[in-house]
Parts: C-alpha cells; structure tokens; sequence
C-alpha cells in the first residue's frame, strides 16, 4: 500500500516537473526553444557514408578538365580563420535573378530553388540581407560590427558562398521566430546549404549559433554534414586523403573523395562531377554515379 502511495508521488512530482520544465521552455527564448526541439528530432538521424570498393582510373586535373562531365566550381572551399582565402583569390560571382544580389556561382540556381520552396510552402518571401562582399565591404563590416564579423578573408561572404537570409518582421536571431525561419534550419540541406554555425558546433567552428547564415556546399555533402550534426571543419578532418567515400542522398548514389597532388584516383564509371579546391591545399570530387 505504501509502495503504491510513494510511486503515485513519485509520478505527481514528475509530472509537476515535467509541467514546470515545460512552462520554462515555452517562456524561455525562441532560439533556445528551436535548439531543444531540433535536439529531440536529431535522435537517431544520420547518413551514412562508407568506403566505397568501386574501380579506379588514375587521371590528372587536367584529364578532368577536359572531361564534358567534369565541372569546376568553388563550392567545397573551407573558409575560417585557420584557412583565409588567398590575396590573390578571384570568386566566381554573378547576380541573382536581376536582384541586385550577387553570390557565388556555384549556389545561384539552388538559392532560385530554396527560395521558391518557402514562397511556395509559406507564401513569403526569403530576402538576402547580406551575400557577396569584397575585401573592402568585409573590412567596412569589421569596423562597424566588431568582434561579431570575420577577420578579413576569414569569411565566406567573400568567396560569395553565403547569404544572411531573413523574412519580413524576422530578421537575424529573430529569424528563428518565423516558420520559414524554422523550415529553412531543418531543411536547406536538401537544397545544397548548411547552417554554417550550427548551436551544436560551435566548439569547433569558434563561432556562435548565427541561424541567418546558409552557405552553399552542394549535395551531398549538406545532408550529410546535417543528418549526422557535423560542422563543415568536423566533415572535412572526417575525409581520409585519398579514400574513396560513398553514400545516398538527395534520391541520388555519389562518391566522394579528398585528395592532394598532381594526380586523382577516380571512379571508373560515373555520370556527372564537380571538382572544387578545399583551400586547404586539395581538392574535394563529388561523383555522380
Ligand atoms: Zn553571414
């Protein structure tokens, strides 16, 4: 009997608690809130990659470059204090749809995409507040914003691969207070974006959660750097040099390699590539096959 009456104690204090945890969450701030559902749906996501046993052919970069399904973009480039982009760094820019934004090449007609869907599923628009700078604009946004900005070609709005998004009303941290806001987080993935500075990364990153900035990195490799929570510079310390990766994605069968040199180990079969400097001294080559 009295075994009962301390297990019904038990269960009213544990639903006092759970009802008091529950009130704090809901008066707790947005951001916080967006970071502990998203937590719970991350449980037992991921994407797996593994070695891949395919033939290889060895080739050269210039092999490649003559290779009609080969094309060369600057999408995997790692950009952060420890890999600056170089002086003499030269982004392949162009304008979006006659917006007046200009971003990297590579990300132009996943951005159309990205950004048709949320017109689309929530009848708003994405608006850029920030896409391409020049090494002035990046040092004019050094001065006025301070430690919140990248040390000069420390930042990947100046290669064009990022874009501060927002929608009216819901702008920066506020984003997140939006349903777009939300939907962009969970899935700009599938469109080819990260969350360049997602809350669990910063550890690695050294940058605080910023749920404003998309950077184009293609697919696969957004989804997989989303469905396993890994930040850009954990994807990249997480490729072998030389191995051959292989995964699913996007409805699609890849192989994925990093490699250095003068000469790249590649599938023997594939449909389409794209090969981009890692600026970290290699190359990342995403097959499709
Ligand atoms: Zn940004």
């Amino acid at each position: 009997m009295r075994k009962n009456r301390r297990a019904a104690l038990a269960i009213a204090f544990a639903a006092v608690a759970a009802i008091i945890a529950a009130a704090a969450v809901i008066y707790i701030n947005d951001t916080l809130r967006y970071m502990i559902t998203d937590s719970f749906a991350r449980i037992g996501e991921s994407l797996e990659i593994k070695e891949a046993d395919e033939e290889t052919v060895s080739v050269s970069l210039e092999d490649l470059s003559n290779d009609e399904r080969v094309s060369f973009d600057q999408s995997m480039m790692l950009i952060n204090a420890d890999f600056k982009l170089s002086e003499d760094f030269e982004p392949d820019i162009s304008e979006y749809k006659d917006t007046g934004v200009y971003l990297n090449s590579c990300a132009n007609a996943a951005f159309a995409e990205l950004s048709a869907e949320v017109t689309d599923r929530f009848g708003e628009k994405l608006y850029v507040s920030s896409s391409y700078r020049t090494a002035e604009e990046q040092q004019k946004e050094i001065e006025e914003a301070g430690d919140v900005a990248q040390e000069l070609n420390a930042s990947e709005h100046q290669a064009g691969l990022a874009l501060d998004v927002y929608v009216k009303y819901y702008a920066g941290e506020g984003f997140l207070k939006s349903d777009v806001g939300k939907w962009v987080n969970e899935s700009c993935d599938r469109y080819g974006f990260i969350i360049r500075y997602p809350y669990y990364g910063t550890g690695e990153t050294g940058i605080g959660y910023e749920p404003w900035h998309i950077r184009y990195i293609g697919l696969p490799h957004s989804e997989i750097i989303a469905e396993n929570s890994m930040t850009l510079e954990g994807y990249y310390s997480s490729l072998e040099i030389g191995k051959l990766y292989s995964c699913r994605a996007g409805g699609d069968d890849w192989i994925i390699t990093r490699q250095t040199g003068e000469s790249f180990d590649i599938p023997k079969e594939f449909k389409s590539a794209t090969v981009s400097s890692d600026n970290a001294g290699g190359y990342i080559l995403t097959f499709k096959i």
